[in-house]
Parts: C-alpha cells; sequence; structure tokens
C-alpha cells in the first residue's frame, strides 16, 4: 500500500520532474548495481542495504520519485515449486501475453510463487472441484475470509501444492491461480545534482521464519542476495509528484523517516546541499538501536555539523528499558515544531503506514493544538489547511 496525500505539483526548478519514459515496467532498463553494502551492523535485528545503480544519460529523477525493480524468483524457491508438481520446468506455457515460455521461464520471472495470496487459495480449490480435501474446501468462500486470511499469512505457494498435493494437472493452471510477479517499489535516496548517472536505494532485506520455514522477501531478497556489484537488474523510474521540495528553495522542511522511511529525505538533503538551497531542514530519524541501526550516520553528523542538516533528532527504541520512537521526539519538541510550522515549514512523513503514520499525525496535530492554545477540532482544521498547501505530504507503505 502506497498512499500520497497531496495533488500533483506543478513543475519548477525544485519540484519537476521530467525523466524519460523511454524505460517503463513493461520495457524496463537493464541497471549495473555499482555498489550493495550493509548498513546495519552485526547486532542490529534487521538487514538495511544501500545499493547504487547506474543510469542512462537521459534518465533523470527528482527527488521523491521511486525505482520500480522488477524480480525473479529464487531457484531454490522454483525448484521446490517444480518438484512439489512433479513438472521438469521444460514443459511449454503461454504467460499473460500468450507468448509461448517454458515453464521454468514462467515460474521464474512470470507468476507470484511467494506469499500467498486469498484468490490463489480459492482458485487452486475451484480447480480440485469435488474432490477438493475438505480443508480445502473450509478455506474458500465469504464465510471463511477470516480463517483463510489466518491461513495464508506467513505462507508461500510451495505450502499450499505440499499440504494439498495432486490437485494441479497442467502447468498452465497456475496462470489462474497465481497472481503476476510484479515489480516493487524503492524511493530514491540519491539526488542526481549529486550523483548524476546514478541511482541509490535504502531497502530492508525483509526475511522471517513462519511455519517452520526460513523465508524472505522476492524483490528484497533479490537484492539482498542476489545483486553484487556488477550485476544487471531490471529497473525503472516512477514519478511521484505528490512528495516533492517546497517550490520554494527558502521554505523550511521538517521530515519524519524512521526506518528506510530515511531514503527520499536522504535525497531532499543532497539535493539542498548540491544547489546551495537556504532553507533550513530538520530530521526526525528512528530505529531500533543507535549502535547498528544509524542508517547513514556519518553523512547525517556531517551534514548537522555543516549546518545544512538545522536540526536532527534521533530515536532509538531500545536503546533504553523505555521505547522512545520518532513520534516522542517530536512532542519534546513540540513548542519549536509549531515555531517551523507557523513560518511555513513544509512537512513531510515516510516509512511504515500501518502504525507509525498514524502516530505521527497524532503527534502532529496535539502539536498544533498545544502551540495554538486550540482544540483537536482546530488542529485538524489547521492539518487540513497545510494539505491544501501542499505542506503535508506523506509517502507511506
Ligand atoms: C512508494 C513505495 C516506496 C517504498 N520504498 C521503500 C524503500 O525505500 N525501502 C524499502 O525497503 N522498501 C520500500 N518499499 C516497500 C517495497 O516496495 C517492498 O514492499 C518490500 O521491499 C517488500 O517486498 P519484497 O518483494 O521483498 O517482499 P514480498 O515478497 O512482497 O513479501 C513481503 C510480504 O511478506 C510477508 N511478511 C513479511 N514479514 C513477515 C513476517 N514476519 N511474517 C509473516 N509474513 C511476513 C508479508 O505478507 C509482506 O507483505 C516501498 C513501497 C512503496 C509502495
Amino acid at each position: 500500500m502506497s498512499e500520497t496525500i497531496v495533488e500533483t505539483s506543478t513543475e519548477t526548478e525544485a519540484s519537476g520532474s521530467g525523466h524519460a519514459s523511454k524505460y517503463t515496467r513493461n520495457q524496463p532498463y537493464s541497471s549495473k548495481v555499482q555498489v550493495n553494502r550493509l548498513l546495519t551492523g552485526p547486532e542490529s535485528e534487521k538487514e538495511t542495504i544501500h545499493i547504487e545503480m547506474e543510469l542512462e544519460e537521459g534518465m533523470d529523477y527528482t527527488p521523491g520519485d521511486a525505482l520500480g525493480v522488477i524480480p525473479t524468483n529464487r531457484d531454490e524457491a522454483v525448484q521446490a515449486v517444480l518438484k512439489a508438481l512433479g513438472f521438469d520446468g521444460t514443459e511449454r506455457v503461454l504467460d499473460h501475453y500468450k507468448v509461448e515460455i517454458s515453464f521454468l521461464e514462467a515460474l521464474t520471472s512470470r507468476l507470484g510463487i511467494g506469499k500467498l495470496a486469498r484468490g490463489s487459495v480459492n482458485q487452486y480449490a475451484k480447480l480440485a472441484g469435488e474432490n477438493a480435501p475438505e480443508a480445502l474446501k473450509a478455506l474458500t468462500g465469504p464465510a471463511n475470509k477470516a480463517v483463510a486470511e489466518e491461513y495464508v499469512w506467513g505462507r508461500e505457494f510451495i505450502d499450499l501444492i505440499t499440504e494439498f498435493p495432486g490437485i494441479i494437472k497442467n502447468p498452465q493452471e497456475l496462470f489462474n491461480v497465481l497472481q503476476r510477479l510484479t515489480p516493487r517499489m524503492y524511493s530514491i535516496a540519491s539526488s542526481q545534482a549529486a550523483h548524476p548517472n546514478q541511482v541509490q536505494l535504502t531497502v530492508r532485506v525483509v526475511r522471517y521464519n513462519s511455519h517452520g520455514m526460513e523465508r524472505q522477501g522476492v524483490t528484497s531478497g533479490l537484492l539482498g542476495e542476489r545483486a553484487p556489484v556488477g550485476e544487471m537488474l531490471p529497473v525503472f523510474l516512477h514519478e511521484n509528484n505528490a512528495f516533492r521540495l517546497p517550490e520554494d528553495t527558502n521554505a523550511p522542511i521538517i521530515m519524519i523517516g524512521p526506518g528506510t522511511g530515511i531514503a527520499p529525505f536522504r535525497a531532499f538533503l543532497e539535493h539542498r546541499e548540491a544547489l546551495g538551497h537556504k532553507g533550513d531542514n530538520w530530521l526526525f530519524f528512528g530505529e531500533q538501536r543507535s549502535v547498528s541501526d544509524y542508517l547513514y550516520k556519518e553523512q547525517f553528523l556531517a551534514m548537522h555539523a555543516s549546518g545544512l542538516l538545522t536540526k536532527l533528532h534521533t530515536a532509538f527504541s531500545r536503546d533504553q528499558e523505555k521505547k522512545i520512537y520518532v513520534q516522542d521526539r517530536m512532542r519534546e519538541n513540540s513548542a519549536e515544531l509549531y515555531a517551523w510550522l507557523e513560518r511555513g515549514a513544509y512537512f513531510y512523513v515516510c516509512g511504515d503506514a500501518t502504525r507509525m503514520a498514524k502516530d505521527v499525525e497524532q503527534a502532529l496535530l496535539d502539536t498544533i493544538a498545544l502551540g495554538s492554545n486550540g482544540t483537536l477540532e482546530q488542529a485538524n482544521e489547521y492539518l487540513a489547511a497545510m494539505k491544501k498547501q501542499k505542506r503535508y505530504q506523506r509517502d507511506v507503505y
């Protein structure tokens, strides 16, 4: 899920975008990985990497844009599915465009064999028809939605075909059962004003253990494990005019970017630095532990020392007994935060949509209410006005 709140902004030096649309998700650019390094330390519970990839002359992006990465499934995962289905991969199938390809290719680059969708379970049961096992039938239909949701959580296609084998008779049937393997978006973490022919990303490698198996996200896993320097990856630029630096280069900005939410703000800051923009910059970054999870620490400290980052606040939740998050740091600084808003500051949020974005919005509303001696209702009106002026922008996923 991605949400961006403001409408399309106009094109200007600071906010405009005019990137080459020659490459698209259907006709991606093959980009060479130039750097792939771990940002998190050995003590971290997470694995977050920094990737630099080469772009062709004319492939232009603007801070706030994202990069689409087209994944392939891991060989091990593909082989496990082939084995469980009793095929060898040389079978011929028609892809989504009715082009004939091998079943191996279909499983590698066309079909989403990763995280299981409820719709796939339904389709799979439909294929089995009357002969479907009772336990499989019990996962279908509107009445069993909640049970099915619980079943698919943490499971992949391999789990379904292992538990309920013998249903797929023809490889082509998988095109009715599985979703397409789709590109994933990553906020661009660099400015082209600083890195002309490059795009840089901050990627959290999704790994988890569920139902007795080690699992990984298909695309972040690819970037983490199968994208060494020199590797070529199919990518495309994705414009996001709803997440842009202010047109007024002197306008102050407040950036809330915990975890990988930091990515576009690194781009914003590099951009303002490279172009000598004078607006004040205030960054809130949060993660679990300062020792292992302070992403781009040296760069941000240097930006703070040089004065580019007017203010820098960090919140490391696990550094002390009581968890501290970015919204707590906002509350601690609410008087000054409100003063910045009154000065016309733009307020940006990027990162986790499920909890962080809501908690940050609540802290923002409380800040406004407190600062203006007003009610929460008045604070909501203030925020609505900010949205209208494009001074409240979110890119959350
Ligand atoms: C506009 C936008 C910008 C983004 N920017 C960034 C960015 O800068 N950096 C970044 O890292 N990501 C970013 N993302 C997220 C990114 O696009 C991917 O969604 C993310 O990398 C996971 O994709 P994947 O292919 O690795 O995992 P998938 O194969 O899609 O698997 C992820 C799924 O695995 C399941 N899962 C994950 N953890 C568990 C668990 N513990 N237990 C059970 N199931 C679990 C969940 O169903 C989850 O949806 C962005 C997304 C959007 C929309």
